[in-house]
């Protein structure tokens, strides 16, 4: 399979037109961005490990009954996958207070929820992926309400499947944030990515952070909790 044209480029992927129809070559970098891109860096290594990780995930997700776009493994950095319509939404679902919500609501980071708080945001680097209420992507048009609803079940899953996933490899899945998009024929797939970058990732024992917060707050060994992360979801 060959990458062709530059379809588009994020903070921390390029995406690529390839020679075989409706599928996109994904290649991912090591540039770590936050704070809407006010914070800039780079984290060796971070592309192979949310490459790696992701590829290694999807399948065990669609074994759980959760589709996605991935369709192959193409090398340490590259992954293809299915060209989609991308619901302008992004789907966080958080099991433990942390992040924003600890902050909204004056909580400390690792308050357990009784039960997934899932929260919807605007896809928009410009606003900076606001927060928007629940009927908000269906009253805007940005997802049919039966679109919108399977987003939140297959939200719901792949949350379920992960912290059990995680959880036998001694990983705390704190919060995690999803993207969707929708095949030519209209059925909903999980897009992007899973990684240390799109989700909150703590030893279970000791509480360390082994995510991208590493690099948000300057603690230090980010590479290496990246690395690990990858070996141990691996393993
Ligand atoms: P928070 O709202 O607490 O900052 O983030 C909640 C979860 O969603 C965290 O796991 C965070 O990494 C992820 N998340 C939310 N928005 C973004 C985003 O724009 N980019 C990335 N990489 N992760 C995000």
């Amino acid at each position: 399979m060959q990458k062709q044209k530059l379809k588009y480029e994020g903070k921390a992927k390029r995406v690529f037109e390839s020679d075989r129809p409706g599928l996109a070559v994904i290649e991912y970098k090591d540039d770590a961005t936050a704070f809407n891109a006010r914070k800039k860096g780079t984290v060796k290594g971070k592309g192979r490990v949310n490459n790696l990780m992701t590829a290694h995930l999807y399948p065990l997700l669609e074994q759980a009954g959760v589709p996605t776009h991935f369709v192959e493994l193409l090398g340490e950095t590259e992954q293809a996958v299915h060209m989609l319509s991308i619901v302008p939404v992004e789907v966080i679902v958080r099991n433990v207070a942390a992040g924003s919500f600890a902050a909204r609501l004056g909580l400390n980071e690792g308050v357990p929820l009784d039960s997934p708080v899932i929260e919807y945001c605007y896809k928009s680097d410009e606003l900076g992926d606001p927060l928007v209420s629940d009927n908000t992507p269906v009253a805007m048009g940005w997802a049919e309400p039966g679109v919108l609803a399977e987003i939140r079940r297959l939200s719901l899953l792949a949350n379920d499947f992960l912290i059990g996933y995680l959880a036998d490899r001694d990983i705390r899945l704190i919060d995690i944030k999803f993207e969707f998009g929708l095949l030519p024929d209209g059925s909903v797939v999980l897009a992007d990515e899973i990684s240390p970058d799109t989700s909150r990732l703590w030893d279970a024992a000791s509480a360390e952070k082994l995510d991208k917060d590493r690099f948000r707050r300057d603690l230090g060994g980010v590479e290496d909790a990246y690395q690990q992360i990858l070996t141990r979801v691996l393993t």
